[in-house]
């Protein structure tokens, strides 16, 4: 079985300037690439889940939004980092794009593409962790049994640490093991 990191993109791996849908100046939050190199390094996949109520809203298409993952995963490989995989939510149940305007089990913080994840990669949700700016972004693997060790929030007030710190704290954390 294998390991993985769950990342949320806007707010954690790219700074959020709302409704992200276009690659044109995306910006790296300080710390992400060296963070997602580090679980590169490690063994761990690197998987984004990401709530893109845009599409649903109409801001913009589903070809837009994997514009900008490919470009994402383009400033990453400067930094010797990757992304392995994207799980994207593009629904709203109120979205103006009737295709995409419903309710669904797969918008965080539902559990649908953490499910999908774990079944598509085979992983052990025991070496699974979770790192988001919002607790609506860590709240489905706690929710699928993951403990509060397994997840850290970042890039919030408080102090909250970058990705790259996240990775230290989840190490140290649980015990080195991983
Ligand atoms: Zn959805």
């Amino acid at each position: 079985m294998n390991k993985a990191f769950f990342l949320d993109r806007d707010g954690t791996i790219i700074r959020d300037t709302g409704y992200v849908g276009s690659p044109d100046k995306l910006e790296l939050m300080p710390g992400a690439a060296e963070g997602i190199r580090k679980m590169n390094e490690a063994g761990y996949l690197v998987i984004v889940i990401s709530n893109q109520s845009g599409v649903a809203r109409g801001y913009f298409t589903l070809d837009d939004m994997e514009r900008v993952n490919r470009r994402l995963n383009e400033m990453l490989a400067e930094h010797g980092a990757h992304i392995d995989a994207f799980y994207i939510c593009p629904h709203l149940k109120n979205g103006v794009i009737s295709a995409y305007a419903m309710d669904c089990d797969c918008r965080k913080p539902n559990t649908g593409l953490f499910r999908r994840a774990i079944a598509d990669f085979n992983l052990d949700i025991t070496r699974c962790f979770a790192c988001g700016d919002r607790e609506r972004d860590v709240k489905p693997l706690k929710e699928l049994g993951a403990s509060e060790k397994q997840v850290v929030k970042v890039y919030g007030k408080d102090d909250e640490p970058t990705l790259s710190e996240a990775f230290e704290i989840v190490l140290k954390d649980n015990g080195n093991l991983y």
